[in-house]
């Protein structure tokens, strides 16, 4: 088998013996499962490859950011329901990570003459001039924080993890 890349695949469960990786519950026979594919070395030094299987539930940003950048999948999915679920999914996370784009730069520009520390009570006035609302903030600061975008420096203050330094 080659050693190219190998996009997640999508199809429907042909049995009911495989475990979400992530819930550890059976994925269902028919129930629409994503395999993120993973290499290894056989014995005798030939290279395989194989899926590592979850719930359509199951997924994390960072494998839905992966099914964004493509993805191969049996034909019999598209008229699962969860298909059309995902795909609405995939299309709101996409406008998502381009407002946190967004708001990142504003981040960084604000913070930029600060040492790359700033409150958030600060932030969150600024924000609300650019546009921004406190909700969609707040919101997006707790996933720069779970993402190590951003870490709590003291009590209220954030710094940046990213920018120039
Ligand atoms: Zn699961």
């Amino acid at each position: 088998m080659s050693e190219e890349q190998v996009l997640p695949f999508l199809q429907l469960s042909p049995s009911s013996r495989a475990k979400c990786r992530k819930c550890k519950k059976i994925i269902e026979k028919n129930d629409l499962r994503v395999g993120f594919p993973y290499s290894f070395r056989l014995p005798s030094g030939e290279v395989t490859q194989s899926y590592r299987w979850y719930h359509i539930d199951c997924l994390d940003r960072k494998q839905l950011a992966q099914l964004k950048q493509g993805f191969t999948k049996q034909d019999a999915v598209v008229t699962h329901p969860k298909y059309q679920q995902l795909m609405k999914q995939l299309e709101k996370d996409k406008q998502l990570q381009k407002n946190l784009d967004i708001f990142k730069q504003f981040l960084l520009d604000f913070a930029k003459n600060k040492n790359f520390e700033f409150s958030e009570e600060e932030v969150l006035k600024m924000g609300k001039m650019q546009g921004f609302t406190e909700k969609q903030m707040k919101t997006w600061l707790k996933t720069l924080y779970a993402e190590g975008d951003i870490y709590r420096a003291k009590d209220g203050i954030y710094g940046l993890t990213f920018g120039e330094y």
